[in-house]
């Protein structure tokens, strides 16, 4: 028998998500999650996606990374995809910090472990997740290839003058303090798919990337590489996101810590959890600011407008760093879902060649789509994300 499913697995501090692929087409077999591990009520999800099967959730203590793979292992095998089965090729997992060195999917060995350990200090909350994630797996099929996906990778082709700050370089090597950028597999295959969509290859295009989820980056990605995107060291920089402030003078926290008296920890919390649109309007969810804006909600329509403003400023700092661009690809929940957003973000641009068809724009739909007018000078498109099929894809062409 061949083997030809992938399983990706997402691991998070007290999540797991993961999705069983086929790699003879790229179908799903079955996903889910399993959440709040560790707690008293930690839920498992569990959907097949062959044979009619319908999800099937349940509540009970799951303690820890251990227990959570071994419960979905046994959801699996109720479908008769069963982890153990000759027919899983590899698992793929997604690596949030892999820093310089990381460039491509690596298959995972001792070496690999630690120097992911290695960039904790960078990514705190994330790497040490992902390892535990990566030991269990190991742990249940230590024969089979495991492969790291890594957050990072798709950014490290940024030249130095985009992925320095400007701050003393002995400190900033010596603390490894780099833009580093996310979202990366997300980038590398809207990019693809951005140039697949206008029937050209990657490298004849430049495209300007948008993901706007809940956490939101933009990239500027030319002959399909990536040449400056605006998460950096941590994804707490660039654009107004759900929770996070993007971009701010650094200075703020000085004054937060002198005058407001704010620990450095209650800092990283109002930055990373409390602020972007939260902070804004009380809501981070798109849906919710545009109900509000519709009746007349002063505050979701500074926070709206505030977040636009910025994204219109990437969109316009992007531009110049391309000098040509051929397409900017909206994605990730509001990307794709947010008609209101994509019109306000080309408004007014018009002498950049970008506009968007209102029609086209108002349209719901599942697949790559354009946007923009007919014969426009840069395409708009509405690229839906797949970061699971990316991240499977390119396991199942690294572990051969
Ligand atoms: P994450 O960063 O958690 O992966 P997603 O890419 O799933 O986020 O995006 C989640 C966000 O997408 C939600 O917080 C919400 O703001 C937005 N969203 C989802 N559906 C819609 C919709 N139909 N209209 C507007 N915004 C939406």
């Amino acid at each position: 028998m061949t083997a030809t499913r992938v399983l990706v697995l997402n691991s998070g501090s007290s999540s797991v998500k993961y999705q069983l692929l086929d790699m003879r087409d790229g179908s799903r077999l079955a996903t889910g999650l399993v959440e709040r591990i560790g707690e008293q009520s930690s839920r498992l999800k569990h959907t097949p996606l062959t044979g009619g099967g319908e999800s099937r959730e349940r509540t009970e203590p799951i303690a820890d990374h251990d227990a959570a793979l071994k419960a979905v292992a046994a959801e699996l095998a109720k479908d008769g995809l069963g982890l153990d089965s000759p027919e899983l090729a590899a698992i793929g997992h997604r690596v949030v910090h892999g820093g310089k060195h990381f460039t491509e999917p690596t298959v995972i060995d001792d070496t690999v472990l630690a120097e992911i350990e290695r960039l904790i200090p960078v990514a705190p909350l994330h790497n040490p997740a992902n390892l535990t994630g990566i030991r269990t797996a190991q742990a249940l099929r230590p024969d089979l290839p495991q492969v790291a996906v890594f957050d990072t990778a798709f950014h490290t082709t940024m030249p130095e003058s985009a992925a320095r700050y400007a701050i003393d370089v002995e400190t900033a090597d010596r603390h490894r303090i780099r833009r580093y950028g996310f979202h990366g597999t997300s980038h590398a295959y809207v990019s693809r798919a951005t140039a697949e969509l206008l029937g050209k290859d990657p490298s004849e295009v430049n495209v300007i990337v948008l993901h706007l989820g809940n956490g939101a980056s933009a990239s500027a990605v030319r002959g399909g590489r990536c040449v400056d995107t605006s998460m950096g060291l941590t994804p707490l920089e660039g654009l107004v996101m759900g929770t996070r402030s993007g971009d701010m003078d650094p200075a703020v926290i000085f004054h937060l810590a002198r005058v407001g008296e704010m620990s450095i920890a209650e800092i990283d919390t109002l930055l990373n959890k409390k602020s972007g649109l939260i902070g804004l309007c009380g809501d981070n969810d798109m849906r919710e600011i545009r109900r509000r804006i519709d009746e007349g909600d002063e505050r979701a329509q500074l926070a709206f407008d505030i977040y636009i403003h910025r994204l219109k400023k990437y969109i316009g700092a992007y531009y110049a760093v391309l000098g040509k661009v051929d397409a900017i690809a909206f994605t990730a929940g509001v990307g794709e879902n947010a008609a209101p957003v994509r019109e306000a973000a080309v408004a007014g641009l018009e002498q950049l060649g970008l506009a968007v068809d209102a029609e086209l724009n108002a349209v719901r739909g599942d697949g790559p789509r354009l946007i923009s007018p007919a014969g426009a000078r840069v395409a708009v498109a509405v690229v839906p994300t797949d970061e699971e099929l990316e991240i499977a894809t390119q396991t199942w062409a690294t572990a051969g």
